[in-house]
């Protein structure tokens, strides 16, 4: 993607739109407009540096006289590409990429993009560690939070890049190809921006449209919609199954995560040798260590890693043990789906502390698991009288059902009375957390420091 004395807008001033207007910039580029519709004021960020480097930012009404002379535009995966604006631009045929568009085409090392409805970030956490056994200085960033344009360009040459992408930012993305693509699953989750499932799926399919035969593209062969996505490769397609023994790829044989290869079998360790729980992150485990062997990890490092990734922070995260009970914080499971997945992770006897702010979502099968696994369920929030009743309809005994009003102290304070060897705290809310705090990740450390005080 040429940069160099280019007129280049960026639209959608977040972390990847600011780390695209900087580095463009610093590129060279002619001129660089940073524009969002929202005014300076209602934006998180400063933009002292950027004025600074030379970025003009325009804030408010996106006016087509924004597009005159334009000769790129670059778009931040906050900001879909229907707004009227974009729409103009297509029509006066100006290029429009995306900000994980212009990373893999400044990458001077190939690129390891990691997509699907759940469980991206821990992928691409894990994978990371992964490569930077053999790329010391590989990228790691995207969806994940970190700016990818300004990973690619900090691996520099003979290393990787490692991509957690949304499909968000597949929508501006045209010839975006990664070397290895994995793709975790596809379930019904953002339907509401792209209009329906199929062109979700879409999206996420444009990540591997222009893949070669010297790609790959890793799937997972347990879910029907990635299986099907092989008929749509050009690349070589590698399977990775938690519930299937495969011939090639990666798998479970007896309960040891396992990888075939062009006839050679390599058992890695064992799922209980894992420190991240549930079979979600077995899913995880086993495709981070089949894109890390296909992007040129060595065995024994691999292992090695495998065997000490502890997972990452908010999602079934150890917080301490008290009095020989165990306190997990789960704060990232904002739907039921997630707060699912945690309690199939456990044996049973938890005291679930959930509720928050209410989605509204069926709960039937969630408090279905939560009779089948929960010994208590204590309830903070907006959510509490709603689970309550859900909870109760669904069977689970009403005495068992604690309230801790708006207050994640007396929640953990009742956990610590009531709880007791073997059970297990967690929380796993299947709720947002606006109604108490700004988001999970406030959430979550604000439980972990609560916890943490029972120990003093
Ligand atoms: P993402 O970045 O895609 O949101 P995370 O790694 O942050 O994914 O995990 C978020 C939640 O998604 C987890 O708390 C867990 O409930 C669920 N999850 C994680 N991995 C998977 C998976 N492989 N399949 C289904 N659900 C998963």
């Amino acid at each position: 993607m040429d940069i160099k004395d280019k007129k280049i807008l960026v639209i959608g001033a977040g972390i990847s739109g600011n780390a695209a207007a900087k580095l463009t910039k610093e590129l060279g580029a002619a001129e660089v407009i940073l524009s969002d519709s929202k005014a300076e004021k209602d934006l998180k960020w400063d933009f002292a540096e950027l004025r600074e480097a030379g970025v003009k930012l325009v804030f408010g009404p996106q006016e087509n006289s924004l597009l005159e002379g334009v000769d790129l535009i670059i778009m931040s995966p906050a900001v879909p590409v229907r707004i009227p604006l974009i729409q103009e631009a297509y029509k006066r045929g100006i290029k429009v990429t995306s900000e994980v568009e212009l990373a893999w085409s400044l990458a001077k090392s190939p690129m390891l993009a990691v997509t699907g409805t759940n469980g991206k970030t821990t992928t691409v956490t894990l994978l990371g560690m992964l490569m930077r056994t053999r790329y010391p200085n590989a990228g790691v960033g995207g969806n994940i939070g970190i700016p990818l344009c300004e990973e690619a360009v900090k691996a520099g040459e003979n290393s990787c890049v490692v991509a957690e992408i949304s499909s968000y930012q597949m929508e501006a993305s045209e010839d975006f190809c990664p070397h290895i693509a994995v793709m975790l699953n596809v379930t019904p989750d953002h339907v509401v921006r792209h209009g329906n499932l199929e062109v979700y799926q879409q999206m996420k399919e444009k990540m591997f449209a222009k893949q070669t035969m010297n790609d790959y593209l890793v799937l997972n062969y347990d879910d029907e919609k990635t299986r099907g996505m092989a008929e749509r490769a050009h690349s070589q397609v590698v399977y990775f199954s938690r519930k299937e023994e495969l011939q090639e790829g990666a798998f479970l044989q007896e309960d040891w995560l396992t990888i075939s290869w062009q006839g050679q079998v390599c058992r890695l360790c064992k799922v209980e040798d894992l420190k991240i729980k549930g079979g979600h992150n077995v899913e995880n485990a086993l495709a981070a260590a089949l894109a890390a062997y296909l992007g040129g990890a060595v065995i024994p490092k691999i292992i090695e890693v495998l065997k000490s990734f502890a997972g990452v922070e908010h999602r079934i995260e150890p917080v301490a043990t008290v009095g020989g009970v165990p306190y997990y914080n789960d704060s990232k499971a904002t739907n039921t789906d997630s707060a699912i997945k945690a309690l199939q992770s456990f044996d049973d006897h938890i005291v679930l502390i959930a509720g928050g702010d209410d989605k509204h979502t069926d709960l039937t099968e969630f408090m279905t698991k939560v009779k089948q696994r929960c010994d208590a369920l204590i309830l903070v929030g907006d959510a509490a009288e709603r689970f309550t009743k859900e909870a109760v309809a669904n069977g689970f005994p009403e005495d068992n059902i604690y309230q801790a009003g708006y207050s994640m102290e007396k929640a953990v304070e009742i956990a610590r009375s009531i709880s007791g060897v073997p059970q297990t705290v967690l929380l796993s809310p299947a709720c947002a957390s606006f109604d108490m705090y700004s988001g999970f990740e406030e959430r979550g450390r604000d439980f972990k420091r609560l916890v943490k005080e029972l120990l003093k």
